[in-house]
């Protein structure tokens, strides 16, 4: 049973929202910041934020030019555009709001490694650079291929390097933790260990499994920010989970590279993190299997992942595997964000489609937008 104190304190808010990973905090942050009267609450189910913020690979980007490609045979070049001037601009939105030096940014470039079956596309370097001028005014990728023995790559597996100096580096972790302590710092209430099990009219029924009875928080508003598992929460918007395998390295003597690497259309990506090498990605050999809420680990992914650092990254390198984790990915049918009134208590929203970090804090203003 609640307290009396407990009741009048801590169950009423303005807003509510769902999921403290990137979205649901950066769009709590951004209303506070445009209505510093509005009381406002996150719920998480996790201890820790338990969904993709926190286990990604601490990339900013916004496509590689293979990824691009692949965008604009599905969406068409003005769809791929508007996508890419969102992920830039969310980009800048982040970097903003919690500052460079407090989320790790490093900006030492993004490379996309080809290989030769798909050789013929560095021939659409410059068309994909006339597109993406109107975004950046400058040219975004340019052939690199003198870096491919320079990084120590294996050059029979990769033909072609292209390098684009607009994407970064962030170290995941103290991103997250600086937004948290932003969210604090601007007074909105953050509970964990609080999952959201039934949502309607405003309120949002949460199991205290310490009393052993469902309580109700209330609101005028709810803002649904569970990306993955939006599903099991609400039917629509339609939301598959997609998981991440990711790994990483101890210490290379003389590593040869910086910055953050992507192949296959982004299905593979890899990068620095000081001397060490994060891999992620594989998704693409065992779609079916991936398409999980479970946390656990695909040995033939990881496998698959230690190869491609064993006969193309890291040829003739020696290394260990220090650590591995997966994160949940959601994706939608149109792979594009997508925010949706459900009714005039309820909002779901999603930026996900595995480019959250960079669109994420664009999405938070259009969100706070619709509370105008
Ligand atoms: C391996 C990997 C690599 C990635 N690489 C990139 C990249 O290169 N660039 C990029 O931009 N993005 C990348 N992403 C994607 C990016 O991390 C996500 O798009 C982004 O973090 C999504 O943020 P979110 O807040 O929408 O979702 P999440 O971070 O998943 O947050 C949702 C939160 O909701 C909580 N929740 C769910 N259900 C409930 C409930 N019923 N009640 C209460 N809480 C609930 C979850 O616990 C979770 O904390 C990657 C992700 C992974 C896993």
């Amino acid at each position: 049973m609640l307290s009396f104190w407990e009741k009048n304190s801590f169950l009423n808010y303005d807003i509510i929202i769902v999921g403290s990973g990137i979205l649901g905090l950066s769009t709590a942050c951004e209303i506070k910041e445009r209505f510093p009267e509005k009381n406002i609450l996150v719920l998480e189910r996790g201890i820790l934020p338990t969904g993709a913020s926190t286990k990604n690979a601490g990339f900013l980007c916004f496509g590689s030019l293979t990824e691009i490609l692949a965008d604009i045979e599905i969406k068409g070049e003005a769809e791929t555009l508007s996508l890419v001037e969102k992920r830039w601009a969310g980009i800048n939105y982040l970097k903003q709001r919690l500052s460079e030096n407090k989320i790790g940014y490093l900006s030492y470039g993004g490379y996309d490694l080809i290989d030769t079956p798909r050789s013929t596309v560095i021939r659409k370097v410059e068309k994909v650079n006339d597109l993406l001028r109107q975004v950046f005014d400058k040219d975004v990728f340019e052939v690199a291929d003198s870096k491919i023995k320079e990084f120590g790559f294996n050059s029979e597996l990769v033909s072609h390097l292209i390098y684009s100096p607009f994407e970064a580096q962030i170290d995941t972790g103290e991103m997250m933790k600086t937004l948290l302590k932003y969210a604090q710092f601007l007074g909105i209430q953050i509970i964990n260990g609080a999952e959201a099990k039934e949502i309607s009219g405003g309120k949002v029924a949460v199991w205290h499994s310490a009393l052993n009875e469902q309580i109700t928080f209330k609101s005028d508003k709810v803002i649904i920010c569970a990306n993955a598992f939006m599903n099991q929460i609400l039917p629509e918007p339609a939301v598959k989970p997609g998981r991440g395998q990711v790994l990483i390295t101890d210490e290379i003597d003389n590593l040869k590279f910086k910055g953050i690497f992507h192949y296959d259309e982004g299905f593979y990506y890899f990068r620095n993190y000081g001397s060490r090498v994060i891999i992620g990605g594989g998704r693409n050999l065992d779609f079916r299997k991936e398409e999980s809420y479970d946390f656990s680990y695909n040995e033939k992914i990881i496998d698959d992942l230690k190869n491609k650092l064993d006969n193309m990254i890291l040829p003739g390198v020696k290394y260990n595997i220090t650590d591995k984790w997966t994160g949940i990915m959601g994706f939608t049918e149109n792979k594009l964000p997508e925010i949706k009134v459900i009714d005039n208590n309820t909002i779901a929203a999603l930026s996900c489609n595995g480019m959250g970090i960079a669109l994420s804090s664009y999405i938070a203003r259009e969100i706070a937008g619709l509370l105008n």
